[in-house]
């Protein structure tokens, strides 16, 4: 019933996108899993790209602003209902106790 997802995976600073068929990912508690409508790749993802960023996570999807459908929702989670369309900003802040 899951497929799984394809995309197009950064392995390594400078080398040209890869596709590839992904595990579809699981949400956790406080996690929505999204069915992308529509992403922007961003100046960060560049600076990962580029090889500008000292740490990033690879292989990694580029894109992160995104408008989309909520497919799942994780335990704990009450606002976000299958189904409803929702749009994931940039990130502007955070309150600097919880990771990203
Ligand atoms: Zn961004």
């Amino acid at each position: 019933m899951f497929l799984p997802v394809r995309a197009m995976l950064l392995d390594a600073p400078g080398r040209p996108l890869r596709r590839a068929d992904i595990p579809r990912p699981v949400p956790g508690p406080g996690q929505v899993l999204l069915a992308v409508a529509a992403c922007g790749v961003c100046r960060t993802d560049l600076h990962i790209l580029d090889g500008e960023l000292t740490s990033p996570k690879l292989p990694l999807v580029l894109g992160h602003e995104i408008v989309g459908t909520v497919v799942l929702a994780g335990a704990g989670v009450d606002y976000f209902t299958a189904g409803q369309r929702v749009g994931v900003p940039w990130l502007g802040w955070s309150c600097g106790e919880r990771q990203y």
